[in-house]
């Protein structure tokens, strides 16, 4: 017999199923932090970013209290390319954060909020020349990538006739699978060291920190753990050998958000680690390991902290009935503005009650293209023309990477601790899509 690869078909579910009855209760959110979401689409437009400022602050605090009561120099360094809105950054800014970029766009845009050099961190694998002498001069904290980058930093250092203090990224095995191998040096293998000890034989520049960043949406503290115990060891292990003084470690970020991962089938509330539990597993460790002068606790969270602070608000502009029977229904935010739909089931709540029964429906947003599925299997009841439907946990890297395609991006605005919604971002237009077009003479 031929043979024939397995497949697996999802069975579509039908009134009832093992699952359960899909009448389930209607998930309502009529209001963001006392704002009603009509009037809200009604004066900014829809679809529309919200940001919670109160949940920016609660969730800001809450973390910050869990690191701080446990260990003594704790800063936090806010992820630019998470969320780099000047309004979001502010407020990090001003709640005691500094500014963590990885491209010289990002090194202008904090520059440009008034933050320091000496408050930025720069991370990243393409530091081109002149911006790395920028942010030299300017005292930035520089974490160097590869072997290139300690080359280009001893000019820079030659040209500025100065030392210049530096930290190296680390990578290693966490525990966590597919490790993220390709930033930084590998600690395992020994490289992290050899690149130590290099720094150490060019006496161009002095090393004072230890960084790693070991991946995004990590679900376990557990390799959090391990990787600050690699760190500290490292670190033990140069001061010994080199005399250095190593001021602090950076663990990165990279903690989950409460948003249901595709494929993850039990609630945020039970796989994500809390706060609590991250700040245990990282600062157990360096107590456990350390040996010497317990340095300061760099950390770079980025979608823990804002993820759940941003709201997506859609209108339904029209339904259909598809082939299979399924509806559909066609609302006007899509995939261009919801980098994260390819990995989150995102919780979608409805406006108000409606009557009528639940059915196995998809969303789908206005562009052109079969890939602009926002929801593929939920059950909703007969929604009307005009229902506004709130999507939930959107406040990191969606804003960052969303595209102008199709349609133009709208508006984003910011609800403060009082209620009053601020306009924070305008919508795109024709003039700015255009701004940057040239049309050759000939062509005219
Ligand atoms: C993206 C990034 C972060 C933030 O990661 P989150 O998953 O949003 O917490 C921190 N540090 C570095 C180096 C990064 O590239």
């Amino acid at each position: 017999m031929k043979y024939e690869k397995p497949t697996i078909n999802r069975v579509d579910f039908a009134l009832a199923s093992k699952y359960g009855s899909p009448l389930k209760t209607q998930r309502i959110k009529s209001e963001i932090d006392g704002v009603d979401v009509h009037e809200l689409t009604e004066k900014f437009g829809s679809p529309l970013f919200v940001f919670s400022q109160r949940v920016i602050e609660e969730k800001y605090k809450e973390f910050k209290e869990e690191f701080t009561s446990r260990y003594p120099e704790v800063e936090f360094w806010w992820s630019y390319k998470t969320n780099y809105l000047d309004a979001i950054c502010k407020i990090y800014h001003k709640l005691g954060s500094k500014a963590e970029v990885v491209s010289e766009f990002e090194y202008q845009k904090a520059r440009r909020l008034g933050i320091e050099g000496k408050d930025i961190i720069f991370n990243g694998p393409y530091k081109p020349k002149d911006a790395l002498k920028v942010a030299v001069k300017e005292g930035a904290k520089i974490h160097i990538d590869h072997w290139y980058e300690i080359n280009d930093l001893e000019e820079i250092a030659d040209e500025l006739g100065m030392e210049i203090p530096v930290a190296i990224r680390c990578n290693m095995d966490t525990g966590v699978y597919p490790a993220w191998s390709r930033f930084g040096f590998n600690i395992d293998n020994g490289e992290a060291y050899d690149a130590v000890k290099r720094i150490y034989e060019g006496k161009k520049l002095i090393l004072t920190g230890l960084h790693s960043h070991i991946g995004t949406f990590m679900l376990s503290a557990e390799a959090y753990k391990n990787e600050t115990k690699k760190l500290i060891q490292l670190k033990n292990r140069v001061e010994k050998d080199f005399g250095y003084e190593i001021e602090y470690i950076d663990v990165g970020g990279g903690f989950a958000s409460k948003n249901r991962l595709k494929g993850v089938y039990q609630a945020p509330e039970v796989v994500v680690p809390t706060a609590e539990e991250y700040a245990e597993a990282i600062t157990s460790a360096i107590y456990e390991y350390n040996e010497g002068k317990l340095p300061k606790l760099y950390l770079e969270t980025g979608r823990a902290l804002i993820d759940e602070a941003g709201y997506l608000l859609t209108t339904v502009f029209a339904s259909k009935r598809l082939p299979d029977g399924k509806k559909s229904y066609i609302v006007d935010a899509g995939v261009n503005l919801l980098y994260t739909a390819f990995w989150y089931n995102f919780n979608i709540f409805l406006d108000k009650r409606y009557e009528g029964l639940n059915e196995p429906s998809q969303i789908n947003g206005p562009l052109c293209m079969n890939i602009d599925v926002i929801a593929e299997n939920i059950t909703l009841p007969p929604l009307d023309r005009g229902s506004v439907l709130t999507i939930w946990p959107v406040g990191a890297y969606n804003i960052t990477q969303s595209m102008q395609f199709i349609r133009y991006r709208p508006r984003a605005v910011l609800i403060d601790t009082n209620g009053t919604p601020h306009l924070i971002r305008e919508a795109d237009d024709l003039d700015y899509v255009v701004e940057k077009e040239v049309l050759p003479e000939y062509l005219k």
